[in-house]
């Protein structure tokens, strides 16, 4: 996994996580990956700043920190993930017809988890059928 600092072309900083650079450059070539704030699809990575650290305990303090922050976000991540996976039926593959039946009232509405190709997930997304991407953790792979 990694984590990344983003920011959209209005200036809002955000962050993510993905299973690497490539997977980071799929969700953004998708469009996938929008803003949370204005929802903007041209999401960068951030500039980060350039480690200049004056002693040495100071630096270490700041990994520390880092250390700390980033476990606490991928804590949070995880617990929304299994929050999310325990209240949504998964649809496997059927996910961009059912998310398209709940929104037009053919179906019950709740929440689904389940699979989507990139061009499905733009059409949904062009219907303004609210869908996001649920992150894969390393632990969920069995
Ligand atoms: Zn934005």
């Amino acid at each position: 996994m990694i984590h990344y600092a983003l920011s959209c072309d209005k200036g809002h900083a955000f962050d993510g996580w993905f299973a690497g650079s490539a997977d980071f450059d799929k969700q953004v070539e998708s469009g996938f990956l929008t803003c949370p704030v204005c929802n903007s699809a041209k999401v960068a990575k951030g500039l980060m700043a350039p480690q200049v650290s004056t002693a040495r305990s100071q630096e270490s303090r700041k990994a520390a920190l880092i250390d700390r922050a980033q476990r606490e976000a991928m804590d949070k991540l995880r617990k929304a993930v299994a929050d999310i996976r325990a209240n949504a039926e998964d649809v496997g593959d059927r996910f961009p017809d059912e998310a398209r039946k709940i929104h037009y009232g053919e179906a019950e509405e709740r929440g689904i988890i389940g699979e989507a190709k990139p061009d499905q997930v733009r059409d949904l997304l062009d219907e303004g059928i609210e869908i996001m991407p649920l992150p894969i953790l390393p632990d969920d792979k069995n």
